[in-house]
């Protein structure tokens, strides 16, 4: 799945990809058809919610680091981790809303490149650093447009790996920050995420995720939960200051 360097990045995504293998690993008695995962955000958001666990303290417990950062040091993690896990999830979004208005013919080819940096905009507020030729094709850059892969399972991944996270913590009798939240060497939090993983795609991905957290429906105020201190500081320094990008919005 990778070529691994031993990065801090890297780190991160080798535990995403494990989160594929493990997912795989816990439907495999299923039947051949409920080989699979709840929905395709499922499998994109088991391994990244392991991630998260991966924590100060818990880096310290591995070995990994001598001291545990205090406290005051969280608003400089959580900004990193923000600009990963935020400002993806519009760009998550509008890569299926370009594609699917290709596939649809609302788009035609002549507008493909136009139509991707409307939605850059709209969506991320981001343009194009320089004037684009009109017979650039810069959707092609992101690998997943060339190589056929949906992408909308990213952008729920993202939500769904906050909402796994929190109630996992929960079992796990977390009672810090939910960032600072670890559910290394909780065997109640594994047996429970074990359990959702079996099922496969065996339920309707609302029954697998009720099994785990009690309710049925993605819910992104667990990100604000995560962020909440994030927020907090953010609301400072943005204070008389006028955000955001466009007049249609
Ligand atoms: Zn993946």
């Amino acid at each position: 799945k990778m070529c691994i360097q031993k990065t801090g990045e890297e780190f991160a995504v080798i535990h995403h990809e494990l989160g594929h293998n493990y997912y795989q690993r816990a439907y495999n008695t299923q039947p051949l058809l409920y080989r699979g995962s709840a929905n395709d955000g499922f499998h994109e958001a088991i391994g990244d919610t392991i991630a998260l666990s991966i924590t100060p303290k818990y880096l310290k417990e591995i070995g990994l680091v001598d001291t545990v950062p205090d406290a005051s040091n969280d608003i400089g993690m959580l900004l990193k981790l923000a600009l990963d896990k935020i400002a993806f999830v519009p760009f998550g979004l509008m890569v299926d809303q370009w594609r699917w208005k290709v596939f649809s013919g609302e788009v035609k080819p002549e507008d493909y490149n136009k139509a991707w940096w409307e939605l850059r905009e709209k969506y991320q507020g981001v343009m194009a650093p320089v004037e684009r030729p009109v017979d650039a094709f810069d959707p092609g850059a992101k690998y997943h447009v060339p190589g056929n892969t949906p992408y909308t399972r990213y952008f729920l991944a993202h939500i769904l790996q906050f909402q796994f996270h929190k109630t996992l913590c929960e079992i796990a009798g977390n009672t810090d920050p939910i960032h600072r939240c670890s559910i290394y060497g909780s065997a109640e939090a594994g047996k429970a995420l074990n359990a959702m993983l079996e099922m496969g795609k065996s339920k309707t991905w609302q029954e697998a995720l009720a099994s785990l957290t009690g309710k049925g429906e993605m819910d992104a105020s667990a990100i604000l939960d995560y962020f909440a201190p994030l927020k907090t500081w953010l609301d400072e320094q943005n204070q008389d200051r006028t955000c955001g990008w466009s007049q249609n919005i």
